[in-house]
């Protein structure tokens, strides 16, 4: 997937608090080649288990997540970071996640009827930084009794505890791209394929 490591490097913006701004392509503005290549690459990898459901958080989230449940035929679901008034408090999943660059703490919501004791799900991001919103997707799959298949991440910032702490916990994590470094001095991002 050098094609996406590539625009990191071409079009990335580093802001203060190792925080990188790819929203011409990735999560504002978005580039559907590098979508489906993202999609190719989590089927690549996971596409020997047995995945039900694709599950990930608004808004960022969403264009990867369904561009793989697209290639593993499968629904796409993420969590709302408000409860909807149409679904009742004892209808929903609920987990707390804390967003590191917003800052501010969501509870987030999933329907119970989206979700059962029987999904495999593959849970998708399009950043790993501390783990927080994957660990809050990781709560709401375990309080439906599903399994969680792995975890696919577009971005991960290797340099932030977020892959230390799930690989802790014994989840597999596939990230398309690893960044080892940013350094918002120099503008320089360094990929762990870099060395
Ligand atoms: P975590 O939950 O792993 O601490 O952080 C991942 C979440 O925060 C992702 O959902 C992503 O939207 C956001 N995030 C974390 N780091 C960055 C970053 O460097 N750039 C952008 N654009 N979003 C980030």
């Amino acid at each position: 997937m050098s094609y996406l490591r590539e625009r990191i490097r071409r079009d990335g913006v580093i802001y203060p608090g190792n925080v990188l701004k790819i929203d011409s392509f990735l999560n504002h503005q978005i580039d559907p080649k590098i979508m489906r290549e993202i999609g190719e690459a989590f089927y690549e990898h996971f596409g020997d288990r047995k995945i039900t459901k694709i599950l990930t958080i608004e808004s960022s989230g969403i264009a990867p997540a369904i561009m793989a449940a697209v290639r593993f035929d499968v629904p796409m679901l993420f969590a709302k970071k408000t409860r909807p008034s149409t679904l009742k408090a004892d209808e929903a999943y609920v987990s707390e996640v804390y967003s590191y660059t917003k800052k501010t703490t969501s509870t987030v919501v999933v329907p119970k009827d989206y979700i059962s004791g029987d999904d495999a799900v593959l849970i998708i991001d399009d950043f790993l930084a501390n783990g927080e919103a994957a660990s809050g997707l990781i709560d709401i799959v375990r309080q439906a009794g599903a399994s969680v298949a792995g975890v696919g991440i577009c971005v991960e910032k290797s340099f932030q505890k977020g892959r230390e702490r799930l690989d802790a916990a014994g989840i597999e994590v596939y990230s398309v791209v690893r960044i080892r470094e940013i350094n918002y001095e120099r503008q320089e991002i360094v990929f762990r394929e870099d060395h």
